[in-house]
């Protein structure tokens, strides 16, 4: 899915009333950085912002401009109004006209995730506004003005909603100007399309979401925060595992290394199966695929492929996520020739090709005692393993 076209707003204009301080909770220190700063991050990240509106208190506009230095993704600062909507409004005459969606969010929000800002675009796209929300898991009676139970909702059909939202743009301001028309006032963006008669789909957002309102919040935003920036350093472990047929008339080429051998590895590309399996590995310790995917037998531009090449694209694929290469270890599991002379050098190809040092490389080599396809000399295979991790910040 194409990832553009969306205007986002962040509203941090609140006065933070309920926060008890008078500085605005969204400037609050929130494990080294401003609260608003987390939400800025992962709306850059997510790559559907084509632009955002910080909207926020005159008296806080270097603050806010602070907090959103160094994205990639071009800011605009606006002063907010008297309620929440007039807020979104500047927000929204802020941004550039030629964003045919807008993606709003609380700025006091700052676990958004690139995940729920997905669900909601994505689902925006697809009906014309949609919102994060999860299901209600209390119970919720709608009171009379007496104090009084009025009546009990079916839980199963209560959803407590969240930001982001995301709206259709000129759905949107259709429904801002009939609301300001007859003076309807809202504390949710959603609430603008549902009087105007239109569908707003509810998108999977995440407990986590939550809006940091009281100091309380703050306390319970800061255990949240360690506790994700814990998921995030965690290390992860990948495997790769890749056969291929030998064949006469091919060249035998063994990470990166021509191994003399009467015959060579049967494939679209030089058939490294030592190389595939480590990109495999690597591939799979990020959750992003495997070499097929990545480079497909069927593209022309990867017949003969060098092999190494492909696994310096990998790991660049890697890096563009956010991961840097713990070790590799390979196992290459054939019959015939002798293998070990070439270890070192497949060790050193492998290593310079991930931009690793040798002590990060290991390559082993085995037969299988002349048992099954790799015994009978029809084939080669080989296995890896691996670990990554969230490289750390610069
Ligand atoms: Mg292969």
């Amino acid at each position: 899915m194409k990832k553009e076209g969306f205007g986002a707003v962040v509203v941090a204009a609140g006065s933070s009333q309920r926060m008890g301080g008078t500085g605005s909770k969204v400037f609050a220190d929130l494990l080294g950085k401003p609260v608003l700063r987390w939400c800025l991050e992962a709306l850059d990240r997510s790559g559907w912002a084509a632009e955002i509106a910080l909207v926020c208190r005159p008296e806080d506009l270097e603050q806010a401009k602070a907090a959103a230095q160094g994205l990639s993704t071009p800011c605009v600062f606006t002063a907010g109004g008297a309620t929440r909507q007039e807020s979104v409004q500047k927000g929204v005459l802020a941004l550039q006209p030629d964003w045919g969606y807008l993606l709003i969010h609380d700025g006091a929000r700052p676990f958004v995730t690139e995940e729920i800002i997905d669900n909601v675009c994505a689902d925006a796209l697809r009906y014309g506004a949609a919102t994060a929300a999860v299901p209600s898991k209390d119970t919720c009676k709608l009171g009379d003005p007496e104090g009084f139970v009025a009546s009990t909702p079916p839980r199963e059909r209560l959803s407590a909603v969240q930001t982001p939202q995301a709206f259709q743009r000129g759905m949107y301001e259709y429904a801002a100007r009939r609301a300001q028309k007859e003076g309807l006032d809202c504390t949710d963006d959603c609430q603008l399309i549902e009087w105007a008669g239109g569908q707003v789909k509810l998108s999977q957002g995440s407990y986590r979401n939550i809006k940091l309102t009281t100091p309380e919040d703050l306390v319970t935003a800061r255990a949240l925060g360690r506790e994700g920036q814990k998921e995030e350093i965690s290390m992860r472990t990948g495997y790769g595992y890749d056969v291929h047929r030998l064949a006469p008339d091919r060249e035998l080429i063994l990470g990166g290394v021509r191994v003399p051998f009467e015959q060579g590895l049967l494939g679209h590309s030089d058939a490294d199966v030592l190389t595939h399996a480590v990109c495999d590995a690597l591939l799979g310790a990020a959750a992003l695929g495997d070499i097929g995917r990545l480079f497909p037998d069927t593209d022309p531009r990867y017949e003969g492929a060098d092999s190494l090449g492909l696994l310096k694209e990998v790991c660049g694929v890697l890096r563009c996520h956010g991961y840097e290469i713990g070790n590799i270890d390979a196992t290459l599991i054939a019959q015939r020739p002798k293998i070990a002379p070439y270890v070192p050098q497949m060790r050193e190809n492998l290593a310079a090709a991930c931009g690793l040092t040798l002590s990060q490389v290991s390559v082993k080599a085995t037969t299988e005692e002349g048992l099954g396809f790799t015994g009978a000399g029809e084939g080669m295979a080989a296995a890896a393993v691996c670990c990554i991790d969230r490289a750390s910040p610069a």
